[in-house]
């Protein structure tokens, strides 16, 4: 019998997204970090995601009803007047690296989190990358949840890091790419910048690499996953908050998030990330189903599978 999985409580941006892609422009896009992780969550942690975040009047309520036909409670997304958080970018040719060509905050400008009474018991929290003192507030609003997972970027990280500090100081895990993990620590060496970010806060630090996989350390050590080798990337937008979505659906729905379990849950995040970067903007994401989710699972098994017997002969 499959026991309910502990309700987790996702907080980031809602956008709409113009992506130059390499093979063309992609306009109005709904993607935003909250949008991501709650999709892939929502695939490993059914009937288990809220999502809170704010949207203006030009934003489509089909999209927010298809989420909650999905089973994400979408009862904490606010509708404020105004246009809705808008983000520009644009893809180098090998879609390794990308330029923010505009960002128009809108109404997340004033956005201010709110935690619906029903909402303030959720065990799980995934804090996305909001302004830190946003994501201090919905701590505040929440009920000593099991696990705390947060995301921040090197915007943040320049510029308010007393705020980001104190946030460091009440979560439990932190989930950031390699660039972050130097710029927050000050440290290029990504062990010792490890060490030093734990030592901030966080007892777990998840560091994303892109194509090069993530490491995840803790006090059991440090453990590795390799990114899924695919032949054909179409827009990586969106994959580390896939990522940390499947990170933290795996968690929801896996009772205790015991360091064994940590680990497991970073092959289906590897796995969400992958599904991700497959599609323009979320698309692909929306189409996953069980068996498609179960057979890339069963292909990263494979693709780390040695068959044992990694010892030196004498
Ligand atoms: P990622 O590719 O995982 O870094 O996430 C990309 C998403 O982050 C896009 O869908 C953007 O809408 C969103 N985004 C970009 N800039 C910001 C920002 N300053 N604050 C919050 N979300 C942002």
């Amino acid at each position: 019998m499959r026991i309910a999985p502990d309700p987790l409580l996702i907080v980031g941006s809602i956008a709409f997204d113009d992506l130059d892609m390499p093979s063309g422009p992609h306009r109005d896009v709904v993607g935003g970090a909250a949008m991501y992780a709650s999709i892939a969550a929502s695939t490993l942690a059914r009937n288990a995601v809220r999502v809170v975040g704010v949207v203006g009047a030009d934003f489509p309520e089909a999209f927010l009803a298809d989420m909650a036909a999905r089973g994400i409670d979408t009862q904490g997304v606010e509708r404020a007047d105004g246009r809705t958080f808008r983000w520009h970018g644009r893809y180098s040719e090998d879609l390794g690296s990308r330029t923010t060509l505009d960002t128009q905050l809108n109404v997340f400008a004033d956005f201010a989190p709110k935690v619906l009474p029903a909402h303030r018991s959720s065990p799980l929290v995934l804090l996305g990358n909001i302004h830190p003192a946003l994501q201090g507030a919905v701590l505040e609003q929440v009920a000593r949840p099991k696990l705390v997972a947060a995301d921040t970027m090197n915007f943040w990280i320049e510029r308010e890091p007393a705020a980001l500090s104190e946030v460091l100081r009440r979560i439990d895990l932190l989930i950031i790419n390699d660039e972050e993990a130097r710029q927050l620590s000050g440290v290029h060496n990504l062990v010792r910048a490890a060490a030093e970010v734990r030592r901030r806060g966080p007892k777990m630090l998840v560091i994303k690499r892109g194509e090069f996989g993530a490491l995840l350390f803790d006090d059991q050590g440090t453990f590795f996953v390799p990114a899924y080798p695919l032949e054909d990337v179409r827009d990586p937008t969106g994959a580390g908050d896939s990522f940390a979505g499947g990170l933290m659906g795996y968690l929801a729905s896996h009772g205790e998030p015991s360091p064994a379990a940590l680990r497991r849950a970073m092959f289906f995040a590897s796995a969400l990330g992958s599904f991700c970067v497959e599609g323009i903007g979320p698309a692909r994401l929306l189409s996953i189903g069980r068996a498609e989710l179960s057979a890339r699972i069963a292909s990263f098994a494979k693709l780390v599978d040695y068959g044992g017997g990694l010892t030196l002969s004498s």
